[in-house]
């Protein structure tokens, strides 16, 4: 592994690390059984481990997951741990290897010509009115930059490099753990909590400036099987009971106001995502989404309700509800006030306002939050994630390396 001196790692920067780590090739694949889901992630997870022995960390670790956590241990006795945590694999749905980044200095507020093709504009990419006069780094335009969530952990290297360089910096012992498969979401389901040993701990996986995320959906996946009885269509008076019709009266019987494309914020929604079949049986799948356990209740009570009704309507017909999934939402699990609220103060200190808004999906932090590390989520300066006109700001980046150094000094200063 070709790794730069402990005095290169200290002196980069964090755009050059971010720009070294978009280099090495590690999506993630929903195909995959195991964790991680392809080979490539361990490109990522060797290179981290040897950057972290280079620079002297603690308790480094890799386990046969390529989970990767080391210490860097406090200079505050008693101080809480603290951990900080990003995912090293990259979205598997838009092309992720052979990145080339950009950097195009000093944004000048129009648009960005790609040289693969696609151009981002403020018109389209409203963010990128505020970064004017920014470093904008970019792909070439023919595959993401992986930004998400590289972004996220150069920002947590970075944030290890200063607290090296300069040790008057106060700072309890920080937990580092760098994790495949997010995109997948099977990654941190596998994390060692217990061994990890923070009180608490930040996912640098947001996006714009000053984004502090601590709530996310509540998710429940439905498979439903409809089942009917088929039989020759020239005899089917009375005989036949058609899966294919009852799916449709279910579909169509879905709320026009509880769909994701007429919600939004803290609205929540039950959508039809697939359905496939026939005469004799169909299968539909349904995920309910929602921020409360009262409203997923009621979404439950409704996607009940219209399988009864169809039941009712066509005697001999069966239909069945089968969790297959789902995720919490994080808030509930994070009962420390401290955990949100010094991140808040750090973002403020830092001359940024916070940014909170609800999840509409879920994320790494909300799943160790459920496993008992309290983890919301904080900016990284990446924007347009999962596509090939993803961006990250030089100068947001470095705000979050900022709001880093900051949160461990808040939380070293904690009685
Ligand atoms: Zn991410």
């Amino acid at each position: 592994m070709n790794t730069l001196s402990r005095d290169q790692l200290l002196n980069e920067g964090v755009v050059a690390k971010l720009l070294r780590y978009v280099q090495v090739d590690s999506p993630s694949s929903s195909e995959g059984k195991e964790v991680p889901s392809t080979p490539e992630q361990w490109n990522m997870a060797r290179l981290l481990e040897a950057e972290l022995k280079e620079l002297g960390l603690q308790n480094i670790k890799v386990d046969e997951h390529a989970i990767v956590t080391a210490t860097l241990p406090g200079n505050v006795p008693g101080a809480p741990a603290i951990g900080l945590l990003a995912h090293f694999d990259t979205y598997p749905g838009t092309p992720g290897h052979g990145v080339k980044p950009i950097i195009h200095k000093g944004y000048n507020g129009g648009e960005i010509k790609l040289p693969a093709g696609p151009t981002l504009s403020p018109v389209s990419h409203p963010a990128l009115a505020q970064v004017v006069g920014h470093d904008v780094i970019t792909s070439d335009g023919s595959t993401l930059l992986g930004a998400d969530d590289k972004a996220g952990v150069a920002e947590v290297m970075e944030t290890i490099c200063r607290l090296l360089r300069d040790p008057a910096i106060q700072h309890g012992a920080i937990q580092v753990g760098f994790t495949p498969d997010e995109e997948t979401g099977k990654g941190v389901a596998l994390f060692d909590v217990k061994s990890f040993g923070a009180t608490a701990a930040y996912t640098f996986d947001g996006s714009v400036l000053g984004e502090v995320e601590n709530e996310n959906f509540n998710a429940k996946n439905l498979k439903i099987t409809i089942t009917g009885r088929n039989s020759h269509t020239g005899t089917a008076k009375g005989a036949m009971i058609n899966a294919v019709q009852m799916a449709g009266e279910f579909v169509t019987a879905i709320p026009a106001n509880m769909r994701p494309e007429t919600t939004v914020g803290y609205e929540g929604f039950i959508h039809a995502d697939s359905i496939s079949g026939g005469a004799e049986q169909v299968v539909v799948k349904v995920l309910l989404r929602d921020f409360t356990d009262d409203g997923m209740a009621q979404k439950q009570a409704i996607v009940d309700d219209l399988l009864k009704g169809i039941e009712l309507r066509y005697p001999g017909a069966k239909t069945q509800v089968e969790v297959t999934g789902g995720y919490q939402n994080m808030k509930a699990f994070i009962k420390d006030p401290r955990v949100v609220d010094l991140a808040m103060q750090a973002v403020r200190e830092c001359g940024v306002e916070p940014i909170s808004k609800p999840i509409r999906g879920g994320t790494d932090g909300a799943r160790l939050s459920v496993m008992g590390l309290p983890t919301p989520n904080l900016f990284t300066g990446g924007v347009n994630y999962h596509s090939r006109t993803e961006w990250a700001s030089a100068q947001w980046m470095e705000k979050a390396v900022e709001v880093s150094l900051r949160l461990v000094g808040l939380w070293a200063a904690v009685k």
